[in-house]
Order: structure tokens, then sequence, then C-alpha cells
């Protein structure tokens, strides 16, 4: 970024709030990635919207951050500033429309938000790192409740509409159709549209019955995921193939367990990698290149990425 543009930047928010240089590892689950230029932790939609109006108006480069659980941040960081969002006001109407701002984290606090109020949609996706943004841009889904787990749901089920700001700086709400929604898919993969807050339509729902939603769904992820605090990750990394799970395509070349640096693919899960604690994106690079080249050399089918690639490498 050039002086003017850091004075912008700092004449606006201060220079408390616009850090320098400052390592975002701490901020993915996978605590991988190295330093961003700029980074501004936007507490509000306003301020979301007010230090988007500025990185647009002075071609600053950018990156909004969620909870940094869908992406690999390189090792030379990122060129720009870095917004992450934390704005997480939320409110609930008497007939079940949750609005909530974008950076609110889905599990625990809006789910539990959502229960206590005795409303229920979002509780089948306790125990997934998410922010509001994050979960419109990628659709978050997960299987129905037990016993039946014979579907999957997705977050735009219960989607009413969004306030967003569009890359020429204006704003404005659009209803769920816009979203476009589908598998891993929303229009934000393509449209640089930032999403300020949303509006969910939940219903009246037993309080019993979804906190025991709840607990099935932690028990069952438990048994099958990598614990996050002590294994870090990004969750699964390619996508699915032709209906086929990646997980299984990676099982089948026996590569559970192999280990490039500080990475390694998970025994609990082939489709998840997780840093044993000095792992580089180098690293991660290298798997998923291995991968990508043992799967298609042994089955067929060519794996790609689901995770987002952030700055430089
Ligand atoms: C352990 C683990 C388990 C997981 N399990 C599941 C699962 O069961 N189901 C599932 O669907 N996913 C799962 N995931 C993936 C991840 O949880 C989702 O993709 C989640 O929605 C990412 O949200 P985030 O806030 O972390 O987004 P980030 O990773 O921070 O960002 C992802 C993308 O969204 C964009 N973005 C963020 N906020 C906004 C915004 N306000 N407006 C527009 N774009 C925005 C970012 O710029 C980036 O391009 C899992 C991940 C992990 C680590």
């Amino acid at each position: 970024m050039n002086a003017e543009q850091w004075a912008v930047l700092e004449a606006e928010f201060g220079t408390d709030r616009i850090l320098r240089d400052h390592r975002l590892a701490p901020y993915t689950t996978f605590k991988i990635g190295g330093p961003a230029d700029g980074y501004f932790e936007a507490r509000s939609a306003d301020e979301l919207a007010r230090a988007l109006r500025l990185v647009s108006a002075h071609e600053i480069p950018h990156f909004v951050l969620g909870l940094g659980a869908n992406i690999l941040v390189g090792d030379r960081g990122f060129r720009g500033l870095v917004i992450r969002n934390a704005a997480t006001a939320r409110s609930i109407s008497d007939d079940g429309i949750l609005t909530v701002e974008s950076g609110a984290i889905v599990w625990p606090d809006l789910i539990e938000f959502a229960v206590e109020s005795g409303f229920s949609g979002i509780e089948h996706y306790a125990g997934i790192p998410s922010t509001v943004g994050g979960a419109l841009w990628q659709n978050l889904h997960f299987l129905a409740p037990a016993p039946a787990r014979e579907r999957t749901m997705f977050i735009d089920e219960v989607v009413l509409d969004a306030r967003l700001m569009h890359p020429d700086g204006s704003i404005t709400n659009r209803d769920r159709d816009y979203f476009d929604f589908g598998y891993d898919q929303s229009i934000l993969h393509h449209s640089g549209d930032i999403v300020l807050s949303a509006r969910f339509q939940l219903e009246p729902g037993s309080k019993d019955r979804m906190r025991r939603i709840i607990r099935e769904n932690l028990a069952w992820r438990a048994e099958r995921h990598p614990p996050l605090d002590t294994e870090p990750s990004a969750g699964s990394i390619f996508q699915k193939i032709e209906g086929i799970g990646a997980g299984r395509l990676i099982d089948q070349c026996g590569m559970k367990g192999t280990r490039i640096g500080g990475i390694e693919i998970t025994h609990r899960h082939a489709n998840i990698m997780i840093n044993r604690g000095n792992g580089t994106a180098a690293d991660v690079r290298a798997m998923i290149d291995r991968v990508v080249e043992t799967v298609e050399r042994e089955t067929g089918y060519r794996l790609k990425p689901e995770i987002a690639f952030v700055g430089e490498f």
C-alpha cells in the first residue's frame, strides 16, 4: 500500500486500529498464513461498509475474512488490507425473523441465541466454524438430523434476504434467489458483493428437540473429524466429484497418515489435512499436489480443492 492509502485508512479509523504487518495465522482454523500489510477489525456492519467504501475509492487491494475456516493463506501473507469481520449484532422477532450482522459466529453464538429464543432452523450446523458471511458465501451444509441423515440440509433453506455492498460501493437488499445457491456455491464467489447483514426465517421449535439435534451432530462430528483446538485444519480440502466423496478416493489410495513437513492427512478422515504445529502453506500445497496426482493416477478422477487460496505463496 502506498503512503496515501495508509493515510486515508488511518484518518478514518485511527492508527491504533489499522495494524501493520500483522500475522494472519491466528485468524485461520489451519493456523497458517504470513502477515497482511494492513489489518483492520470491523466491529459493526457500518464499520465494514465504511472500510469497503474506502478500499474501493482508493483502490486498496483487500480481503474480507470471516473465521478463516475455508481458506489457506500463503506463507508470504497478503499485500493490501485484510478486513476481519467482527460485526456481530443480532436480534430475533416474535415471528422468528433472525436479523444478524455478517460477522456473527454461527456456532455456538447464533445457534445458542436462536435455540434459547425457541426458534429452529440453524441448529443443524452446530460444530461448524463459520461466520454468517462465510456461511452465505459457501452455502453452509450438513446432513439432516438422525436417524434419517438421508439428505443434506443447506443454510439457504432459511435465508430470507441480505444487505449487500456491491463492488461499486452501492448497498442493496437482495432476496435468496439473487444468491444462486448451489452445493458449496453462491453468487458471492463471482460477484465481489460483501454481505453486511442477513435475515433468516426460523420456525418455532421445541428446545429439547433442538438440543438433541445439537448433541447428536456434535457427537457425529467428534467421531469423524479431528478436534480443531488440538489438530488445526480447514475442514474438507477437496470437492466431491461426480457425487463421490473425495475422502473415499483418497482413502482408496492408502493416503491416510501421509505427511509432508508439518501437514498430515488425518487418520480420521482422508479429505482433511491437519497442521501438526509447524505446518506451512507450502506444505499444504505440496500435499494437495501429491493427492491430486496420486488419485488421478490410481482412480482416473482429478480432484479439485474446495478451499480458497488467499495472498502470496
Ligand atoms: C473443522 C471444519 C469443519 C467444517 N465442516 C463443514 C461442514 O460440515 N459443512 C460446511 O458447509 N462447511 C464446513 N467447513 C467449512 C467452513 O466451515 C465453511 O466454509 C464456512 O462457511 C467458512 O466461513 P468463514 O466465516 O470461516 O469464512 P472464511 O474462511 O473466512 O472465508 C471464506 C470465503 O468467504 C468470503 N467471505 C467471508 N465473509 C464474507 C462476507 N461477509 N461477504 C462476502 N464474502 C465473505 C471470504 O472472503 C472468503 O472468500 C468446515 C471447516 C472446518 C475447519
